[in-house]
């Protein structure tokens, strides 16, 4: 997979968009979409994509990234808020090379806990659906 290759619609994020399959839902607005991570690194792992269809952070227009990454400092400010982490780590890959695995573009908001190991990237073991909507509730409440 290139940085610069055709947008694949049948990602799992573009089937998220289309309510296509299950996902806990944080926030949504004409611009973005932010819902948890189903293989959390960490409790409260939650994603913010652009609606737009975007491989990566070359391809999407400014004014559309603006939205995204402003959205990431709303929905980080709220598990701030609602889960009282210790750090939160916010992260964004390109390219299957540095670890990029849906081609959509995506932003990480992964909340540091002092007790718990975070796990790696990719490694993260399935959550159960109810763990993940009363998360994704509580993070909404917080907005
Ligand atoms: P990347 O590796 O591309 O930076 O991140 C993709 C993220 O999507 C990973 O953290 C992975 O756990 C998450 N993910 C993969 N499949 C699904 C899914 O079906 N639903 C949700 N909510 N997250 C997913």
């Amino acid at each position: 997979m290139s940085l610069t290759g055709k947008y694949d619609q049948q990602n799992i994020f573009a089937k998220i968009l289309r309510g296509e399959i299950p996902y806990a839902k944080v926030y949504e607005d004409e611009h973005i979409l932010a819902f948890m991570d189903a293989f959390p690194q960490s409790p409260c792992h939650t994603l913010v994509i652009p609606k737009k269809p975007s491989r990566n952070l070359f391809d999407i227009e400014p004014q559309q990234l603006t939205a995204v990454i402003t959205g990431v400092q709303k929905i980080s400010a709220a598990v701030e808020k609602a889960f009282s982490p210790d750090g939160i780590i916010i992260t964004q890959f390109n390219g299957e090379a540095a670890g990029q695995t849906v081609f959509h573009l995506h932003f990480h908001i992964i909340p540091k806990f002092p007790e718990l190991t975070m796990q790696r990237h990719g490694r993260g073991q399935m959550a159960e659906m109810n763990v993940l909507l009363e998360q994704a509730e509580k993070i909404s409440a917080a907005l």
